[in-house]
């Protein structure tokens, strides 16, 4: 089977090699994929955002399934443009994406299902939403209600934060996406992602994992799209995935169906683990990144056959085959990431790193000038490594790192601190 897979990160890397290993695959196709991903598939100059273009593509070069990478076309809709094209894509369609297009929707949804939360009011005004805020407290949290890649939540400590947030958002800091807002209750505990496949009436858990959003050592400095990530998190023990299956995921499949919109894809919880168990702070429409090169080295299972299992409804009634070990990714940013990152230098000695046992390495935003490998991005490469635990993957994974000159590029050194604390 020929496989279309849509997009260019290090997600997507990651993604392309789990793929590649299928018996089930003939030819991988990425638009525009990566020189990562151009290694091991065949990169082409499609834009996701043209469904017509894309369907036409799949026609003519008999792709079996079309993998979305990111939310954008998923909440677009490209997967029901391409169904109605015969297309089967992993993904959800439309109005299944409104979990993760409007916070305000997925809000609503779990208040309408009892799916466990922070408490809440959906504003389309900064008079109500100060008030509501006023009455509430600090520290309280303000996100737009669209998409804002990652950049619309603003968590305030204080009432002034919060009021320049709840400003900043109508006088349009997000654009469309903020022209609502949701206003919620601060959660106290330990982040965490939960990843379940979803084929409209089953779900299946496939993985858990920890990001880092801040860009500097300690969970200092500015939020960014993630700095490194590993899986299995801890605090997401069997009993804990149990609860987030049965308290999160499951109602949420039930009530996607009840709402005409079945779920089929990957489900993203974004999950905050306190006292009183498990509560969502948001859910996805897709795998993330980094979480997601963290993930699949630990997958025994045959990825294509399950990504086809989710858009035919055929998941298999089992447990996902993942090993037990651990896998730490760092991410590689360029200087200046994430306000002005350093575009353009050259990076050098990429093989030893790749040479060295249990590691894995994605692109994330480089670019090919003849045979030279240049920064072109924020975010650029994923060192990820295997290990018995956090500590003994996060070595390999920083010796390798150690192995590739690129002194325009930095990472963080402490991804995985959460899991190494714990007693
Ligand atoms: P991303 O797509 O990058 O995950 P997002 O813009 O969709 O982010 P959220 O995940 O909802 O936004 O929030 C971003 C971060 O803000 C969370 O990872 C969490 O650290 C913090 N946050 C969000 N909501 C809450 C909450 N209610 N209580 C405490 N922290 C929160």
């Amino acid at each position: 089977m020929n496989v279309l897979l849509l997009g260019s990160g290090g997600r997507e890397h990651a993604i392309a090699a789990a793929l590649v290993k299928s018996p089930l695959l003939d030819t991988l196709f990425a638009a525009p994929g990566n020189p990562g991903i151009a290694r091991i598939g065949q990169c082409v100059g499609l834009d996701a955002a043209d469904h017509a273009s894309v369907a036409a593509y799949c026609k003519a070069n008999r792709i079996g399934l079309v993998v979305v990478g990111a939310e954008a076309p998923l909440v677009a809709g490209i997967a029901d443009d391409l169904a109605l094209a015969g297309i089967k894509v992993f993904g959800p369609g439309k109005a299944a994406a409104r979990l993760e297009g409007s916070k305000g929707f997925a809000k609503d949804f779990c208040a309408r299902f009892r799916i466990p939360t922070a408490a809440y009011g959906r504003f389309s005004n900064a008079a109500s939403a100060l008030a509501y805020a006023r009455g509430k407290g600090a520290p309280i949290v303000i996100k737009a209600d669209g998409l804002a890649s990652g950049k619309g939540v603003v968590v305030a400590a204080s009432l002034a934060e919060a009021e320049e947030a709840i400003g900043m958002m109508f006088r349009g800091g997000f654009g469309a996406a903020g022209e609502t807002i949701v206003v919620e209750d601060f959660l106290e505990g330990e982040e965490a992602s939960f990843f379940a496949l979803c084929d409209g009436a089953r779900a299946v858990e496939f993985a858990s994992a920890q990001d880092h959003k801040r860009v500097g050592e300690g969970e200092t400095g500015p939020n960014t799209g993630g700095m490194g990530a590993y899986s299995p998190a801890p605090v997401m023990d069997a009993a804990m995935s149990r609860r987030v299956m049965t308290e999160i995921i499951e109602p949420t499949l039930k009530g996607m169906t009840e709402l005409g919109a079945p779920f089929r894809g990957v489900l993203f919880a974004g999950l905050m683990i306190g006292r009183e168990g498990p509560k969502l702070i948001e859910f996805n429409v897709r795998f993330g990144d980094p979480e997601t090169q963290a993930i699949l080295p630990r997958l025994e299972d045959d990825l294509l056959a399950l990504m086809l299992a989710c858009a035919n409804a055929t998941l298999p009634d089992r447990p996902i085959r993942l090993s037990a070990c651990t896998a730490l990714s760092v991410v590689l940013a360029a200087r200046g990431y994430p306000e002005a990152p350093l575009k353009g230098a050259e990076i050098v000695h990429l093989e030893r790193a790749e040479a060295k046992p249990f590691v894995t390495i994605t692109h994330a935003g480089t670019r090919l000038e003849g045979t030279r490998l240049l920064a072109d991005g924020g975010r650029v490469l994923n060192v990820t490594a295997v290990g018995a635990n956090v500590a003994e993957a996060g070595a390999r994974a920083y010796a390798a790192i150690d192995a590739i000159d690129w002194p325009e590029g930095f990472c963080r050194r402490d991804i995985g601190w959460r899991a190494l604390q714990r007693p």
